[in-house]
C-alpha cells in the first residue's frame, strides 16, 4: 500500500496513470466521489498535458513491436486478459459499483462477464479476417489488415469498464496500441484493467492509461499527431470540441454519442411485454445512452399502459446498489442530479404533467419520473436528460408513430412493441437507428455494427466495422 493506492471494499486501487508499462505520478489530484454515499474515495493522478503527451509516446514507442507481433499471439494474450477480467471479477464489481453507483448484481453477472467477452471475442474476431485475393487481367489484388498506429480512447462514466473494453479490445486485436483516457467521475476500473493486461503479459507501452479532466488533457490527446485513430464515447458537445481537435491532423474518429430514443408501442402489441420494455428504461438509473425514454403509445391503448406502467415502476426497488434487491441505484454525481431536476422543473413549469416521481431522493438518488402532456418540440421530448426520467406521448395512425419517433436530431435506437409482423417490418425501414429491437430491448451481439445515425455518432464498431475502423486497409496489386 502506498500514498498512491485507494481501497474500494478491500480492493486496492492504484490512482496513478499508467505509461509506458510504469505507475506515473502527477503533481496533483482530483477528489473521486462515490456516488452511493457522497463519500469520497480518494485522489486520482489530475493528469496535465505533460504526461497525455508521455503516454502517446509510450503507445507510439511500442508500436511496431506489437504490430509486428503474430496476430495468434496477440488473440492468446488478449485471451489472458479475459481469464484475468474473469478471475478479479468480483474485485472488478464492487469497485465499478462503487464508482459509479451502478448495481452491483449487473455487475457480477452481466456486465463484467462481457468486458471478458469483449477480449475474447475480438481476439477470435481477428483470427477470421481474411486476406482477400482476387485477379484483374493476370494481377493479384492482395487486400490485408494493417495495423494503423497509437489510438486514443475516450470514455464516458456510465458503463466505464464496459465501454473501454468495446474499444480497447479491438485495437489491441488489430495491431494498434492505446492511451485510454476514462472518464473522471468513475477512473477506478481503467487502473485495474491495467494491472490485469500487465499480469497478462500485454508488452510495456502497449495500453496507457490517462486520468483527469478532459477539459484539461483532452485536446493534447486528440491534437497529436502521433495519433492514428480517435474512438469516443460519450456527448455531443464534447464530440464537437473532439472533432475540431483532431481536424488539425484529419485524425480519423468513430463516435458513438447521445440518443433520445423512442419506443413505440402499437395497440396489437402484448400490453405486459409492452410495460416491461417501458420500466426497463430505468436500468442504471436512466444513465443508458439506447434508453427509449420517449414512449410512444397508439391512442386507444395508451390508458391501460399507462395503468400498468405505474403499478410495476412504482414497485421498483431504489436504494444501495450493492443489495441484490435494488432495482435502481443512485445517479452519478451532484452536477448530473441538478441537470436532471432542471429537465424536469422546466417541463412542468411548460404544462407537463407528472404521472410518477418528478423529484429528487435522499443524495444521489432521482425518483423514477413519468411525464405526460408534452409538446413534441418541447425541451424535455427533444433533450437527452440521462437520468430515470421518460416521457408518455399518444398517437393515432402508424404514419403519425413514425413522424414522432424520427423527429428528433437523434438516431441511436429505437424499440417497437407490436403482435404484427408485417407492421414491424413496415415501421422498422422508415425509422432513423442505428438499432432497432422489436419485441425486446438491449440485445447486443458484438458481431453486429453498432452506431448511431444523425447526431448520435459517426461510424460504426463491431465485428468487422470495428476492424474497419482500427486497421489501414491496403490493396497489394502485384503484376503476373
Ligand atoms: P462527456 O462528453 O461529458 O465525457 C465523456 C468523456 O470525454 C470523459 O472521459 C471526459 O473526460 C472526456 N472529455 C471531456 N471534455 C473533453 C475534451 N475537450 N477533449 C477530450 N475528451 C474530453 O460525456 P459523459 O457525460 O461522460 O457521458 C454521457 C454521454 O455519453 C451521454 O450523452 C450518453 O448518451 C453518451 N453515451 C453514448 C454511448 C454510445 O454508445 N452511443 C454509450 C454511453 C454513453
Amino acid at each position: 500500500m502506498t500514498e498512491h493506492t485507494l481501497t474500494v471494499a478491500g480492493v486496492a486501487v492504484d490512482t496513478r496513470h499508467w505509461i509506458g508499462g510504469e505507475r506515473v505520478a502527477s503533481a496533483t489530484t482530483f477528489p473521486d466521489v462515490s456516488p452511493v454515499d457522497g463519500a469520497t474515495l480518494g485522489g486520482i493522478a489530475r493528469g496535465t498535458a505533460a504526461e497525455a503527451h508521455a503516454a502517446v509516446a509510450a503507445a507510439k514507442a511500442a508500436f511496431p513491436g506489437w504490430a509486428a507481433t503474430p496476430r495468434a499471439r496477440r488473440a492468446r494474450i488478449l485471451h489472458a486478459i479475459a481469464d484475468g477480467v474473469e478471475k478479479r471479477l468480483e474485485d472488478l464489481a464492487i469497485v465499478e459499483t462503487c464508482d459509479n453507483g451502478a448495481l452491483l448484481r449487473s455487475h457480477r453477472r452481466g456486465v463484467m462477464p462481457r468486458v471478458a467477452h469483449n477480449f475474447r471475442f475480438f481476439a477470435d474476431w481477428l483470427l477470421t479476417l481474411g486476406h482477400d485475393d482476387f485477379d484483374t487481367r493476370g494481377h493479384i489484388n492482395h487486400v490485408s489488415w494493417d495495423p494503423a498506429g497509437p489510438c486514443v480512447l475516450i470514455t464516458p462514466w456510465n458503463a466505464p469498464l464496459m465501454l473501454a473494453t468495446w474499444k480497447v479490445a479491438p485495437a489491441l486485436a488489430a495491431g494498434d496500441t492505446v492511451v485510454l483516457k476514462p472518464a473522471e467521475w468513475s477512473p477506478l476500473t481503467a487502473s485495474l484493467l491495467a494491472d490485469i493486461a500487465a499480469e497478462a503479459g500485454l508488452p510495456a507501452g502497449v495500453l496507457n492509461v490517462v486520468q483527469g479532466y478532459g477539459s484539461e488533457i483532452g485536446d493534447a490527446l486528440t491534437s497529436h499527431p502521433d495519433v492514428r485513430r480517435i474512438s469516443f464515447t460519450g456527448s455531443v458537445p464534447t464530440a464537437r470540441r473532439i472533432a475540431a481537435s483532431a481536424a488539425a491532423n484529419l485524425t480519423p474518429l468513430s463516435l458513438e454519442l447521445g440518443g433520445k430514443s423512442p419506443l413505440l408501442v402499437f395497440a396489437d402489441a402484448d400490453l405486459d411485454l409492452a410495460v416491461d420494455l417501458a420500466v426497463e428504461q430505468y436500468d442504471n438509473a436512466g444513465q443508458v445512452c439506447l434508453a427509449a425514454t420517449r414512449i410512444l403509445v397508439e391512442e386507444t391503448a395508451a390508458e391501460e399502459f399507462t395503468r400498468r406502467f405505474t403499478e410495476k415502476a412504482s414497485a421498483l426497488r431504489q436504494g444501495d446498489p450493492r443489495d441484490e434487491s435494488t432495482d435502481i441505484g443512485p445517479n452519478i454525481h451532484e452536477r448530473q442530479l441538478e441537470k436532471i431536476d432542471g429537465f424536469v422543473r422546466r417541463a412542468v413549469a411548460a404544462g407537463a404533467r407528472v404521472v410518477l416521481g418528478g423529484h429528487r431522493g435522499d443524495g444521489h438518488y432521482y425518483a423514477p419520473t413519468l411525464l405526460t402532456d408534452v409538446a413534441q418540440d418541447s425541451e424535455i421530448v427533444q433533450e437527452e436528460v440521462f437520468g430515470p426520467v421518460l416521457t408518455l406521448q399518444t398517437f393515432s395512425t402508424e404514419d403519425e408513430a413514425v413522424r414522432l419517433a424520427n423527429d428528433t436530431r437523434f438516431g441511436l435506437a429505437a424499440t417497437l412493441a407490436t403482435g404484427d409482423a408485417e407492421r414491424a417490418a413496415r415501421v422498422t425501414e422508415r425509422l432513423v437507428a442505428g438499432t432497432v429491437w422489436v419485441n425486446c430491448f438491449f440485445v447486443r451481439d458484438l458481431r453486429a455494427p453498432f452506431g448511431g445515425s444523425r447526431h448520435s455518432g459517426v461510424g460504426r464498431e463491431g465485428g468487422t466495422w470495428s476492424f474497419d475502423f482500427y486497421c489501414d486497409l491496403k490493396n497489394t496489386v502485384t503484376a503476373p
